[in-house]
């Protein structure tokens, strides 16, 4: 994973809450939560919401939202801008279940009524080359074709340069669905009602062990009839999920404040913007001026010649701050939400876990109430996925994948044919019956 080189700004600008005690004794509950993370926060909220008779307690290793939920890019969005893979994945019934279910995501953080900045503008994906652009179209094809047109806009060349003027942006597609947060203030805000709606909260207290009946914490035992894991990436090593998940990171670079260049660039609207890479770029803007360039690629350098690429206008603007995180990737690049017993579980976000955490989350408090309902049957829940192979061809094929995707965008990005290495590479996948790596 890459490395975590500065504090995430969101977590400064947003500020601490007092550390809430660690576990020092044993404990009954009726569902202990595994993680404080948005799935966590949600999932517990969501319990004592739905069931206020229910015990919920949550333990969490270090603090609540100092993982991936408070220093990722705070795009908020569900699924229509996987449209034609869901529907090559799911069958065009189930695509549109799920990003019709996904439509409830942005209501759900505006009801928080917190100050997160909220700002929905939309998600735009540009083309920055060719086969970016046949990316797009891809998108723009399956939404008129599964007759919801209106939630994959194309939008020309010139459409796009008035909502940001780079030159290296070619056409783009506008889905409605798409938002914007600062993402540690969510996860505050979502600690905050989980706390006043009777969420029982130990912080500094990791889970060493893990079963059906409760988890042990150096400081006592939590017994609970049901347990939800929440720990995200750390779920690549627990056994049942192993052959399922991956461990890839994704980093951001932040630069200093900035407006006088975003008024030059007119991207002033607050839209959330990413290219058509697969391991893409995403940046947005922030409050004060500043640009979040991210990249999927892992590594700082990824993130800052993305930075210079995209936004070339922003010349030497001075970049402040970088981190980085881990993110769990699944096999066919959904969450896989489901039970082993009376253990619940939700991973494999892929990278868009912003939003769809809500939506695991909904499901997660129906599994742990024994609730036959919308969100127990969401597509996502019990879904069966072709395994991934074991340690260490898990790791290695991994890393195989990624570099040769990474090459090849490169050499697609410069014009050039890629490598027959990184042409190889990218083939791994289609090979293995896998979806990794794969647009
Ligand atoms: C740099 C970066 C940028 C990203 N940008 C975006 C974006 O713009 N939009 C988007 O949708 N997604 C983005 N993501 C992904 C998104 O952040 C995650 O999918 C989401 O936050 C996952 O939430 P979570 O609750 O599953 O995990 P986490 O936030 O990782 O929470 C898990 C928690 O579990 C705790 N934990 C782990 N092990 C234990 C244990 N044994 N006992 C107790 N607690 C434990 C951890 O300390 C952690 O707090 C990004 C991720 C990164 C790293």
């Amino acid at each position: 994973m890459g490395a975590t080189v500065s504090t995430p700004w969101w977590i400064e600008e947003a500020g601490a809450p007092a550390a809430a005690a660690s576990l020092a004794r044993d404990v009954e509950t009726d569902v202990v939560v595994v993680g404080g993370g948005y799935v966590g926060l949600w999932t517990a909220l969501t319990l004592r919401r739905r069931d206020p008779d229910r015990r919920v307690v949550l333990v969490e290793a270090e603090r609540c939202g100092h993982g991936p939920s408070g220093r990722n890019g705070g795009f908020l969005h569900g699924y229509w801008s996987m449209l034609p893979w869901l529907r090559d994945r799911l069958g065009a019934d189930d695509a549109l279940l799920l990003a019709r279910a996904g439509d409830a995501i942005v209501p759900a953080v505006r009801e928080l009524g917190d100050d997160v900045w909220l700002r929905e503008c939309g998600l735009l994906e540009v083309a920055a080359t060719a086969a970016q652009a046949r990316a797009l179209d891809r998108a723009v094809a399956a939404a008129r074709e599964l007759g919801v047109p209106d939630e994959a806009t194309p939008l020309s060349a010139d459409a796009v340069a008035r909502r940001c003027a780079s030159p290296v942006f070619g056409r783009g597609v506008l889905f409605r669905d798409g938002a914007t947060v600062q993402p540690a203030r969510l996860a505050v805000a979502l600690r905050r009602h989980a706390l006043e709606a009777g969420v029982e909260l130990y912080e500094g207290t990791p889970a060493t062990r893990v079963s059906e009946g409760g988890v042990e914490t150096p400081g006592g035992l939590v017994r609970a009839r049901d347990v939800v894991l929440a720990t995200n990436a750390a779920l690549a090593r627990w056994r049942p999920l192993a052959r399922r998940l991956a461990e890839f990171s994704s980093y951001v670079v932040l630069t200093e404040p900035a407006p006088g260049a975003l008024d030059e660039l007119g991207w002033t609207g607050g839209e959330a913007i990413a290219d058509g890479r697969m391991f893409l770029h995403y940046f947005r803007t922030t409050n004060d001026g500043r640009v979040l360039m991210g990249s999927a690629g892992g590594t700082r350098a990824h993130a800052e010649r993305g930075l210079r690429r995209l936004l070339p206008t922003l010349g030497d603007v001075r970049i402040e701050r970088d981190w980085g995180g881990p993110i769990d990737v699944s096999a066919d690049r959904l969450p896989n939400v489901g039970s082993r017993g009376r253990i619940h579980y939700a991973a494999g976000f892929t990278g868009n876990g912003v939003g769809p955490s809500w939506l695991a989350a909904q499901a997660l408090a129906s599994l742990a109430l024994d609730a036959d309902d919308e969100w127990s049957r969401l597509p996502l829940v019990n879904r069966r996925v072709r395994a991934l192979p074991p340690e260490p061809l898990k790791s290695l094929g991994g890393r195989v994948v990624r570099a040769s995707v990474l090459a090849l965008e490169q050499a697609d990005e410069e014009g050039r044919r890629a490598p027959l290495a990184a042409r190889a590479g990218a083939l791994l996948p289609r090979l293995t019956g896998t979806r990794l790596g794969l647009r």
